[in-house]
């Protein structure tokens, strides 16, 4: 038993979408390397609406060992939405929250365990060392976006992950967050507290494949971005001023030409402005009506998600 754990509980997180082929032996590794760190913990899964076998593979597991508990969704809601669900819908002292496929080496989280005992800190933030085995795509678009969420939110997100230590603070204030729509490792850095970070190489993913292909992480993307700042709306004021200027130079230009006889002979001039004022003002749109989107969602105050079943 490690020490920071005496007479205290941990709950490990788990969000699981198809993941009924490898999920046995996944959590048989995980239980097994935390039997042998000394790590006593419970098991909760957040199912998250998975079209294969995973539920009953969960319900086979919470029959074998009495610490596995678990939520189904009764669609895919997706992860952040899952791992949202899962921390509220558990209590514990300290939360973990992983992904399924061992790409979160359990080996590490005696180390982490240590590391939040040691820093006296809240929130043990695993940041990837090493991206593993990933496109190049997916590395160059993952380094971009970070660096450009830093940019527009300030947030320091690099290779940041879903492989977290929490202890119960950190997720009561989770629960006041209201809104519909959110990044999971977003808020949990926005509210602060002490942050350790906690570099982890990682793993292989074991059996399947990831269900992030490159649209779905851009959408992921666009969620980052949309729930944190709307700085981008400032964006087209600013175009709005840019083409503000152009516009009034020449006005002055045109006019000077009316009244001193010579007429404009181009019409090069007028296509082109009719062009790129017309583009400007589409993406402004654009962008106004994304926020709008929004709002109307939020508003609507649906319930973020829907609990099909309970272990
Ligand atoms: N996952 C989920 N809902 C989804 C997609 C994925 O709960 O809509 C789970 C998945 O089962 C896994 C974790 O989130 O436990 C990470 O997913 P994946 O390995 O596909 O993502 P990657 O590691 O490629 O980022
Ligand atoms: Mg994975």
């Amino acid at each position: 038993m490690l020490t920071l754990f005496e007479n205290k509980t941990l709950a490990v997180v788990i969000p699981v979408y198809n993941e009924g082929k490898a999920l046995e032996a996944n959590f048989q590794e995980i239980h097994r390397v935390f039997i042998e760190d000394g790590i006593t913990c419970h098991y909760h899964f957040v199912d998250d609406g998975s079209k294969d076998d995973t539920w009953s593979v969960i319900e086979a597991l919470s029959k074998k060992y009495p610490q596995v508990t678990a939520i189904r969704f009764a669609r895919n809601f997706g992860k952040e939405i899952a791992l949202r669900a899962g921390v509220e819908s558990i209590d514990a002292d300290f939360y973990l929250t992983m992904d399924s496929d061992l790409q979160h080496p359990p080996s590490y989280v005696k180390a982490m365990i240590e590391t939040m005992a040691r820093e006296n800190a809240d929130i043990i933030d695993g940041v990837k060392a090493s991206r593993g085995k990933e496109s190049l795509k997916y590395k160059l678009f993952a380094r971009g976006f970070y660096s450009f969420l830093k940019r527009i939110t300030g947030l320091e997100m690099n290779d940041s992950s879903d492989f977290k230590l929490m202890n119960r603070q950190v997720i009561d204030s989770l629960r006041d967050f209201r809104e519909r729509n959110l990044f999971f490792r977003g808020i949990v850095s926005w509210v602060g507290y002490k942050v350790v970070k906690f570099p982890f190489d990682v793993a292989e993913r074991q059996a399947g494949v990831t269900h992030f292909n490159f649209a779905k992480l851009v959408l992921l993307a666009m969620n980052a971005i949309l729930s944190y700042t709307s700085k981008p709306l400032y964006l087209t004021i600013f175009s709005g001023l840019i083409f503000l200027i152009f516009a009034l130079i020449l006005g002055a230009q045109t006019l000077y030409n009316f009244f001193f006889g010579h007429a404009i002979s181009g019409f090069s001039t007028v296509i082109l402005l009719i062009l790129i004022t017309g583009s400007m003002i589409m993406l402004s749109l654009g962008i106004i009506g994304v926020y709008i989107s929004r709002i109307y969602e939020e508003i609507k105050r649906r319930p973020r998600y829907v609990i099909d079943r309970r272990l």
